[in-house]
């Protein structure tokens, strides 16, 4: 069963040393946590102080999110393999990657399938919500859970390198770049090496 070869263990219980990416400056890290507690502040002032409604859930969701990258000073990663170690040919390819592979090609795949879903599920639930007068509710669920599953791809680390498939640099405020192949290492989605220029 390849699926199941592939997946990663949800509890980790070696202690991974993934190699350092340095945090944004000092400064850029304070502004973006005092924006999100600006946001949450925002929310909660334009809410009226209604905990159940749409800016009091927003600001406090975008707002956390500005205050936990500031904190975290970039984007944290995401697994693929369990059992991550560096490697010790520079170009040398695992095992061990391959099944990383497999699972950065199934959060893919994953990620393209629940598009569809989306409208689907937003079909059926507005009606519903829009009655009880709360169709801002299913946006803001819909959001969250694409936000979650395009993430979980996109954040993922490369399994061979460590570093972020997608980064576009090694540091943990790096851009996200669509590619089918680490920018760091060179190892492509389909588990073949990029010949470097
Ligand atoms: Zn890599």
């Amino acid at each position: 069963m390849s699926r199941v070869k592939g997946r990663p263990r949800k509890i980790a219980i070696i202690m991974i040393n993934y190699p350092l990416r340095p945090p944004m400056p000092f400064w850029a890290r304070y502004l973006s946590m005092a924006f999100g507690i600006l946001n949450v502040i925002g929310g909660i002032v334009s809410s009226n102080f209604q905990a159940i409604s749409f800016p009091f859930i927003v600001g406090l969701l975008v707002g956390g999110i500005w205050f936990a990258f500031g904190y975290y000073g970039g984007l944290p990663l995401v697994n693929t393999v369990y059992d991550w170690q560096p490697p010790n040919i520079p170009n040398e390819i695992t095992d061990c990657h391959r099944q990383g592979l497999l699972v950065l090609r199934r959060r893919k795949r994953i990620m393209w399938a629940s598009v569809p879903c989306y409208f689907v599920v937003g079909a059926i639930l507005m009606p519903w919500l829009e009655k009880l007068g709360h169709p801002d509710v299913g946006f803001i669920l819909i959001a969250t859970v694409m936000a979650i599953i395009f993430f979980r791809y996109y954040l993922s680390r490369c399994p061979r390198c460590g570093y972020g498939f997608f980064a576009g640099s090694t540091n943990r405020a790096a851009l996200i770049h669509r590619r089918n192949y680490c920018a760091y290492c060179g190892l492509s989605l389909d588990g073949q090496n990029r010949s470097k220029k």
